[in-house]
């Protein structure tokens, strides 16, 4: 059957063996050299499944471009590193961290460094005073609304019972619910809270988590646990959307799980989900999708997702730690929720194993906190650790952390009974009125029209738009805006802007509005300016054209990667 496989020096190998007058020598030999290609074999089968599988994935192009991809990856790597070019690299990427860390590390007078304990404590009111000046300290405006997403308010009165929950419970630690059964109950009563809001099933379950980050890397782990678990498998593969959150990329590298990008190409944006199917294969432990994505917004296609994932038979997790109590309660507000026609998006489509949701953006809980959601108890064992054996006694931990701060879970708690059903739908209508009003300006106001586009159609609370006209980078927009004190997102692939709409950034939609067409304005003047003088650039660029434009649109990342370590190692400098 399989003998047109095996190499022909190894069949007359194997028709060797059955020859009964060897000497024990020569049997020793033939039988290294047949695990030699035994071994061979294997790897030559190995590599052949690979090619299959990358071929059927990604087609005949799109691996030939995967491997051009490579090699120019490589070209350039070459050229950054050759004489000459290698030092005039290091001496711009050290000008630029320097610059970064002035702009970061606050010194001068006024302002003193303590690297050691004092001597003595404190007084209260020394810390009073200390602490005043360190919540003054000069910053990005986001109390007037110019700060895009960051600050999920939930009003003043809220951060008061907030701030008491916190006082009350700041010893607590649900590590140990003997001693704080309080926590437990809040813990376990915010998870049933936020089932019922995404339609889990009855016996759907949950945790609760430090932040979306940490959400999206238990779905992930949970999903490779599985994967080994009931289905034996050890190269672990998941398939994503390439505008999903970085969370997923940073859990293929934490946990080993190879992670494959489905494009979400123009019109609409979303995972092209034939492409998704191609992806598929015996390896994979999970697929996703996102409602809505970070960069643009944009709700993937999730019944389909659903159905591709009822299908093959792999989970679903759908990320909504974005989309939060926003997403829920659009048809309560009066907005058309996604895909409601189609069965939703979230655990009423069959496929959905798993769903991630913020507490902590459009729920107003204090930062550190989210809730991941399963369909049943099944998929959340596969995230416990447990382990039996522990000198320190028999350990059981739900997440990543040990020890967790249940002052955290008591904010939490506290936010989601003061605003209640009725006010998550009122900020629902503020913040998608906001982001719908913002939309419709870029569509239709006679300056933004003419030389911005809005990305696909967003249906929640982000709105990302880019220059479609020629002569304006859209980098130089996002460079004039932060000049004018707002600090939007720049995106990459492609070029753009986003905004993601919050209660204070709602109250300054009309403010953005008329700002962006001064800037707009101003930027089309340069561009005309520029032509009449046969110029392509001024010289001077702002700092995310200097990012995204040019260290960005070289293929080797390397520069951008050292500058985004500067960026790190300068928030440990005193
Ligand atoms: C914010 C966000 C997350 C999680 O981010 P954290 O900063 O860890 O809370 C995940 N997915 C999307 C789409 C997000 O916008």
């Amino acid at each position: 059957m399989a003998s047109s496989l095996i190499p022909a020096s190894m069949q007359s190998k194997l028709m060797g063996l059955s020859s009964r007058n060897l000497s024990n020598a020569t049997l020793t030999y033939l039988n290294l050299d047949l695990l030699k290609n035994v071994v061979f074999l294997f790897f030559v089968l190995r590599y052949t499944r690979k090619t299959f599988d990358s071929l059927r994935g990604y087609g005949i192009i799109g691996s030939i471009k995967r491997v051009f991809a490579v090699i120019r990856l490589w070209v350039y790597y070459l050229f950054l590193r050759a004489p000459g070019v290698r030092g005039q690299v290091d001496k711009q990427v050290t000008t630029a961290i320097t610059k970064l860390e002035e702009k970061m590390v606050r010194r001068g007078p006024g302002i003193t460094t303590y690297l050691t304990l004092p001597k003595e404590g404190w007084t209260s009111e020394q810390i009073r005073a200390e602490l005043t000046q360190l919540a003054g300290m000069e910053h990005a405006k986001w109390e007037e609304g110019r700060v895009s997403g960051a600050v999920y308010h939930g009003g003043e009165d809220l951060s008061k019972l907030q701030t008491e929950a916190i006082g009350t419970f700041a010893v607590s630690n649900p590590l140990h619910p003997d001693v704080f059964p309080g926590i437990r109950k809040m813990e376990s009563e915010i998870v049933a809270m936020v089932l019922s809001l995404f339609h889990g099933p009855s016996d759907g379950a949950g945790v609760t988590t430090s932040g979306g980050t940490e959400s999206i890397l238990m779905a992930c782990l949970a999903a490779r646990q599985k994967g080994r678990a009931e289905r034996g498998i050890t190269e672990p593969e998941m398939v994503v959307p390439e505008t999903v959150h970085a969370a997923f990329f940073k859990a293929g590298n934490y946990f080993g799980i190879k992670v494959h990008q489905v494009p979400c190409p123009a019109p609409d944006y979303k995972v092209h989900i034939p492409s998704v199917r191609r992806l598929i294969n015996r390896n994979t432990v999970l697929i996703v999708g996102s409602a809505p994505n970070f960069p643009h917004g944009i709700v993937d296609d999730i019944p389909a997702l659903s159905r591709l994932a009822v299908k093959y038979k792999i989970p679903l997790h759908v990320d909504c730690c974005l989309g939060s109590f926003v997403i829920a309660f659009l048809k309560k507000a009066g907005f058309p929720s996604p895909y409601e026609e189609e069965g939703g998006f979230d655990f009423r489509q069959p496929g959905v194993t798993s769903i991630s949701v913020d507490t902590h953006k459009y729920g107003f809980a204090p930062k550190g906190n989210s809730v991941l959601l399963y369909r049943n108890r099944s998929y959340r064992n596969h995230q416990y650790f447990i382990f039996p054996e522990w000198t320190g006694g028999v350990y059981a931990s739900p997440s990543i952390a040990g020890s967790r701060s249940g002052a955290l879970i008591a904010g939490c708690w506290v936010s989601l009974m003061t605003i209640g059903e009725a006010g998550y739908v009122a900020s629902c209508h503020q913040i998608m009125g906001a982001a719908k009003q913002f939309e419709t300006a870029i569509r239709e106001d006679p300056i933004l029209s003419a030389n911005l586009e809005v990305i696909g159609n967003p249906e929640v609370s982000v709105v990302a738009f880019a220059s479609k006209n020629f002569g304006i980078d859209t980098y130089d927009i996002a460079d004039a805006m932060s000049a004018k004190g707002w600090h939007l997102n720049a995106l990459q692939d492609p070029p753009a802007i986003h905004v993601a709409f919050t209660r204070p950034t709602a109250l300054a939609v009309e403010k953005l509005q008329t700002e962006l067409a001064e800037v707009v304005s101003a930027e089309l003047a340069k561009a005309e300016e520029r032509q009449r003088q046969g110029k392509s650039y001024a010289n001077k660029r702002g700092d995310t054209a200097a990012l995204y434009g040019v260290a960005g649109s070289l293929p080797d990342k390397s520069i951008v990667s050292r500058l985004a370590e500067g960026f790190l190692d300068a928030l440990y400098k005193p």
